[in-house]
């Protein structure tokens, strides 16, 4: 039995960030297929196979073709224990995206070859800046005529700002691929097509100018490599684990998800590279991966993942110590033990229970209307982890009822729905409007469907005046209750009972900030 510190530092979490379209979904079945996690691949989304969809809201995933569910999968591969996190592709989820990226070690960062660097993944990248996040690089679909590798590298370099250091190096593509040449021992990887479903041979030629390689490839072909790869040599940089643990520096491979080509070149250093557990920082310490007490943060809650089981789960990320089956947990903001006797995992699609999980793993906790997004469990030590946020939504609505006597569903239904992060709520001072804020206009869409589904409540939205939102903060508690009272028009508390300015104008808020400079406005609240 390996011990605590083993299992532990054998953990790799991490989650996948790309523009839509660039093959995260494709190549997340071939890692579970490399990990044995799938027989066959496309069981991951329900869109392609139907597996997982049946209720109404997979049902709305499907017919708009995005994916708004995160989930987790675990597998071993090779040493280790992979845990991948799946986020939402498409940017009016990205909140969730964002906060999946908290619980993370570290990021593969998915670049569709011909069409380089993409709005999405700048500003996932942004996020992943914030803390630093190390960054694998799989550059995807070079059975197709993609663009010059150079210049997908030099994109990456200049537009993400960071170091591209490639592993492997396409030889050949779209009809003409070959393979993959491994700068740094020497090797070809020989390609053989249409392997989708099944792992592929690992058919290998050590040196580029064996005669095998020779025979596979021919003289010109190897000619023509050899330029290329002094060319990259020269404009691109060598491996370097520190820079890379850093985020500064980028491990490159290239492959095709779809054929299933590269993914496993990829994987094989990822185990051996990418972060174990890492540290987490608290509102009074950091807390280390290897200390044996349990503690964790919950970073999204996710309603109807099986139509089975129509209840939410709480994803948390276990940040020290070991889950196990009925142990009791103090819940941080309620300053209550709650015994936890049924957490899930998620191995490739099918929930199991959890015996027991550990630094680095992810669980899902039933939740019935008590835990919120940010929210820490621990083995009794008083602390927060911080570093969550809620964002300033940018669209509003107000919700209007069509049977008025519905309100306390209303109510209910919406509370808990801004508590597991689908949409921001705002509740004014000065009167009943219940408005509901969202980062993208998709989230308000779910919101109404929900709402009918899960709380027989049918509502529309009408437009209202307000622009943005922005947290309100002041230490002095008389100038806070002088705003209160000369702000009051514009004051709201949100879902979570956190006071707010919702701004009819950016010039008001402004012109606002002006008049009270003591006071702090926040574009993110964080727990
Ligand atoms: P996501 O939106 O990033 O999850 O992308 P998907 O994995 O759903 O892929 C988007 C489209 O690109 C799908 O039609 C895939 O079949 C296709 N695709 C993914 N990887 C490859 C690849 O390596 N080569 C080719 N030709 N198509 C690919």
């Amino acid at each position: 039995m390996p011990s605590f510190l083993e299992e532990v530092r054998r953990r790799r979490t991490f989650g996948i960030i790309s523009h839509p379209d660039a093959g995260k979904t494709t190549i997340t079945e071939k890692l579970l297929l490399l990990g044995n996690a799938i027989q066959l691949a496309g069981t991951v989304k329900g869109r392609k196979t139907g597996r997982m969809a049946t209720s109404d809201w997979m049902q709305m995933e499907q017919e708009r073709g995005i994916s708004i569910t995160t989930s987790v999968m675990q597998f071993p591969y090779k040493e280790r224990m992979v845990n991948l996190l799946d986020t939402p592709g498409h940017e009016d989820f990205s909140e969730d995206t964002y906060r999946t990226l908290t619980a993370v070690d570290s990021v593969l960062m998915v670049i569709d070859g011909a069409k380089g660097v993409e709005d999405r993944t700048i500003k996932l990248m942004e996020v992943c800046r914030l803390r630093d996040t190390p960054i694998f690089t799989f550059i995807n679909k070079m059975d197709r005529e993609v663009r010059d590798h150079i210049e997908v590298l030099d994109e990456i370099e200049t537009v993400l700002k960071i170091k591209c250091a490639p592993v492997t190096w396409p030889i050949g593509m779209g009809k003409a691929f070959k393979g993959v040449y491994n700068l740094l021992t020497d090797t070809v990887h020989v390609f053989t097509p249409g392997q989708g479903s099944v792992v592929p041979d690992d058919i290998r030629i050590e040196g580029l100018h064996s005669d095998e390689a020779i025979a596979l490839l021919g003289e010109d072909m190897i000619a023509e490599l050899d330029d290329e790869i002094e060319l990259v040599r020269g404009a691109s940089h060598e491996f370097d684990l520190d820079e890379y643990l850093r985020g500064e520096l980028t491990p490159v491979f290239f492959g095709t998800a779809l054929a299933n080509f590269g993914v496993r070149e990829l994987l094989d250093y990822f185990v051996e590279w990418a972060p174990a557990p890492l540290a987490r920082e608290t509102d009074a310490r950091a807390v280390d991966p290897e200390e044996d007490v349990f503690s964790g943060f919950v970073f999204k809650i996710q309603a109807n993942m099986d139509p089975k089981h129509r209840d939410r789960i709480a994803f948390m990320r276990v940040c020290s110590g070991t889950y196990t089956k009925g142990m009791k947990m103090l819940h941080s903001r309620l300053g209550k033990e709650v015994k936890i006797a049924d957490a899930v995992t998620f191995m490739a699609g099918d929930r199991s229970q959890v015996e027991e999980a550990i630094s680095g793993d992810i669980i899902g906790l039933h939740n019935h209307g008590t835990i919120q997004i940010g929210d820490t469990f621990s083995a009794g030590e008083n602390f927060r982890f911080t570093g969550i946020p809620h964002f300033a939504p940018e669209l509003f609505k107000r919700v209007r009822l069509k049977d008025p006597l519905k309100m306390k569903a209303l109510q209910k239904g919406l509370q808990q729905l801004s508590e597991e992060g689908a949409t921001q709520l705002f509740m004014p001072l000065n009167n009943n409007d219940l408005i509901l804020g969202a980062v993208g206009v998709l989230q308000f869409d779910v919101v109404q469907q929900r709402l009918r589904d899960e709380y027989k409540v049918e509502c529309i939205y009408e437009p209202v005046s307000v622009t943005t939102a922005r947290w309100v903060y002041c230490k002095d508690s008389r100038m806070l209750e002088d705003f209160k009272r000369k702000a009051a028009e514009n004051l709201a508390m949100d879902g979570g009972g956190y006071l707010t300015y919702i701004a009819p104008t950016r010039v008001n808020l402004s012109l606002t900030q002006e008049r009270w400079p003591d006071v702090q406005f926040r574009a993110t609240r964080e727990h």
